[in-house]
């Protein structure tokens, strides 16, 4: 398959891969937004959340605690932001569904992921958790 991140998975193009199980593996982004800046992908492909097997979920966020576990200890970052880019309008770039961890130091500038996005709803919660309710 032509995916840069089974790739990776399959080592047919190196990466820093700091850990890796029967489930997932986690390695250094090439383009680092922070020191650890590590993402998390599935040994199964699928672009996003939503075309991993349920059976697969579970492993993966083993896997993100792990290696939160171990950022933490090695680094010694102050806290993380742990996030997905989910489709073109998101900022995703590579289909295959990966979990970024960006360790966080005090003083690193950054914001939360509510600096993401700010386009608040123009209908009340109430519609919108209704709507939601109906499916
Ligand atoms: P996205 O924008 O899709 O959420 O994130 C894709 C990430 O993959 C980017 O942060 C980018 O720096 C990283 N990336 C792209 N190509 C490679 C690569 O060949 N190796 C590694 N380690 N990271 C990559
Ligand atoms: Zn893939």
């Amino acid at each position: 398959m032509d995916c840069l991140f089974c790739k990776i998975a399959k080592k047919e193009i190196p990466a820093e891969i700091i850990y890796e199980d029967g489930h997932a593996l986690a390695f250094l982004d090439i383009d680092p937004r922070a020191p650890g800046h590590t993402m998390i992908v599935s040994r199964h492909h699928g672009a996003t959340i939503l075309d991993l097997p349920e059976s697969e979920i579970g492993p993966v966020f083993s896997a993100v605690k792990k290696v939160v576990d171990l950022l933490k200890n090695q680094l010694g970052p102050d806290g993380f932001t742990i996030g997905i880019n989910q489709g073109l309008v998101s900022g995703q770039t590579v289909e295959h569904l990966h979990i970024h961890i960006l360790p966080r130091f005090l003083g690193d500038k950054g914001g939360s992921i509510h600096t993401t996005v700010n386009n608040p709803p123009k209908e009340p919660l109430k519609e919108i958790a209704a709507k939601l309710r109906k499916t």
